[in-house]
C-alpha cells in the first residue's frame, strides 16, 4: 500500500469541474421515427401556422350566425380532406364534418344535434353566436411561434407536434458511446458459481442499467484484469470507438489498482480523490478528441452513487440536455441524519407522504457494499461536512430518483 498522491477535491468543486471539462456532442439529423429520448441540438420555431385554415370541431353545419332560427337550404358538404367547393350565402347551409374545411361565408358551425332536419332543410336555433365550433387558423400554434427549445428530450408529444408542423427529421445532438468494463481478479461472470475469494460482477449490471436510463450507447468490454498490460490493450481498443469509458473498481490505493495510472497514461487525471461518502477514490479523467474517462469506485454502492453525481449529469451535457441534474424536492428527515465530518454525504433515503409534506426515512445500514441501501430508495440526501449532522424533523432539498 502506498499513500495516495492526489488531493482530496471537495464534492461539489469536482462535480462542476467535470461538468466543465465535458463537452457537447456534435449535431445530427434523425428521422423522427428514430428520435424518441433524442435531445433538440437547436429551437424549433414553426415554419406556418396549425391549423392551417379555420376546421370543424364537430359534426354539424356551416351556417351565418345571422341566420339564427331560419330554416336553411342544405347546399353541399365539406368532409375532412374533401372541402366544400361553394360558399355559404343567406339562408344556405352546409354540410361539415369533423375536420373540414369552414366555407367561405359561414361563420359559426351548428352541431347536428342541435338542429330539426328535413329532406334538404335545417332548421337552426335561435341563439347562434359567430365563432362557434370551429378553429381558427393559427389557434394552436402561430407562424414563427417558438414550440420547442433546444435541450428539450423529445417524447410523444414533442414528436406528434413536429410531425405537425411537417418535420420529417429533426436536428438532435449525437447519443454518447460509452465504454464499460469492471475490473478485478475477484470478479466472475453473473450464472457463475464464484470460487474461493471471488465475487459476481454485479456493478457491470447496475451500470447498464443506469446507462440506459441515461439515454445511452453502451458496449460492455466485461472484466478487465489486475494486470497492466492487459488492461491497456482493453481500454485502447474500447477507445477507438467510444466517447467515454466508464471503469469500476481499480481506483483505490491498493497495489493492484491500475486505473489511475493507466488514464495518466492516456490523458490528463484531473481528479483522483473526493470528499464524498460514498465514493471517495472517484477519478476523473480527459483523454485526446475530447474523450472522458470515469474511474469508478468498486464497491457497489459507491460506484451508483458516483455515477449518479459525477457520470449522469455529464452524460447528459454530451448529449445536449438543457437540464443537467436530477430535480429537488422540499423533504422532511424522518431521521436524525448524522455528518461525516471531512466529506459530503449522500445518504438513500425512501419517502412517504403525510399530508401535503414529504417524509425522508433513511434506507437502512450505508455501507458502501450495501445495494440494499439503494435499491428502492427515491431520493438522495446530501449532508454537508461538519460535526453537527442534520436533526430529524429539519425540511432539506431531496435529489428526487424515483417518487413514492
Ligand atoms: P476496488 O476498488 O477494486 O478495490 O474494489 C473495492 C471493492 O468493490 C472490493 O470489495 C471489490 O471486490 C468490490 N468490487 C469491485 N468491482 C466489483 C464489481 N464489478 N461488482 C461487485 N463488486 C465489485
Ligand atoms: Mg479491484
Amino acid at each position: 500500500m502506498r499513500a495516495s498522491t492526489y488531493p482530496l477535491v471537495d464534492a461539489d468543486v469536482a462535480a462542476a469541474l467535470v461538468l466543465d471539462r465535458t463537452p457537447v456532442l456534435p449535431k445530427e439529423r434523425v428521422a423522427i421515427g428514430e428520435a424518441v429520448g433524442r435531445v433538440l441540438a437547436g429551437d424549433l420555431r414553426a415554419a406556418s401556422e396549425l391549423p392551417a385554415f379555420s376546421t370543424s370541431a364537430v359534426d354539424g353545419f356551416a351556417v351565418r350566425a345571422a341566420d339564427a332560427g331560419a330554416t336553411l337550404r342544405v347546399i353541399g358538404e365539406s368532409a375532412a380532406g374533401r372541402p366544400f367547393a361553394g360558399g355559404v350565402e343567406r339562408g344556405t347551409a352546409a354540410r361539415i364534418l369533423t375536420g373540414g374545411v369552414l366555407p367561405a361565408g359561414a361563420d359559426t358551425v351548428v352541431m347536428v344535434e342541435d338542429v330539426r332536419l328535413a329532406g334538404d332543410a335545417v332548421r337552426v336555433p335561435k341563439d347562434l353566436r359567430p365563432g362557434s365550433n370551429f378553429h381558427r387558423p393559427g389557434a394552436d400554434v402561430r407562424a414563427g411561434e417558438l414550440v420547442l427549445t433546444a435541450g428539450t428530450q423529445l417524447s410523444a408529444a414533442e414528436l406528434g407536434l413536429a410531425a405537425a408542423l411537417g418535420l420529417a427529421e429533426v436536428e438532435v445532438r449525437r447519443r454518447p458511446r460509452v465504454a464499460l468494463l469492471s475490473t478485478g481478479d475477484e470478479l466472475v461472470e453473473v450464472g457463475r458459481k464464484p470460487g474461493p475469494g471471488q465475487i459476481t460482477d454485479s456493478n457491470r449490471w447496475a451500470l447498464l442499467a443506469a446507462l440506459r436510463e441515461a439515454a445511452v450507447e453502451v458496449r460492455i468490454l466485461g472484466i478487465g484484469p489486475d494486470e497492466p498490460q492487459a488492461l491497456r490493450r482493453l481500454v485502447v481498443d474500447a477507445l477507438g470507438t467510444a466517447d467515454v469509458l466508464v471503469t469500476s473498481g481499480g481506483v483505490s490505493v491498493g497495489t493492484h489498482d491500475l486505473v489511475k495510472p493507466l488514464l495518466e497514461s492516456l490523458g490528463t487525471v484531473h481528479i483522483g480523490r473526493v470528499k464524498l461518502k460514498p465514493g471517495k477514490p472517484f477519478t476523473f479523467a480527459t483523454l485526446p478528441d475530447g474523450k472522458l474517462a470515469f474511474g469508478l469506485p468498486g464497491f457497489p454502492v459507491s460506484s451508483l452513487v458516483t455515477f449518479e453525481v459525477f457520470v449522469r449529469p455529464a452524460l447528459r451535457k454530451l448529449q445536449g440536455f438543457a437540464r443537467l441534474q436530477r430535480p429537488t424536492l422540499p423533504v422532511r428527515l424522518g431521521y436524525d441524519a448524522r455528518a461525516t465530518a471531512d466529506r459530503t454525504e449522500y445518504q438513500r433515503v425512501t419517502l412517504r407522504r403525510e399530508g401535503a409534506e414529504l417524509i425522508a426515512d433513511t434506507t437502512g445500514s450505508q455501507s458502501s457494499s450495501r445495494l440494499l441501501s439503494l435499491a428502492g430508495a427515491h431520493a438522495l440526501v446530501r449532508i454537508a461536512p461538519g460535526d453537527d449532522g442534520v436533526a430529524a424533523g429539519t425540511i432539506v432539498e431531496a435529489m428526487i430518483l424515483a417518487l413514492p
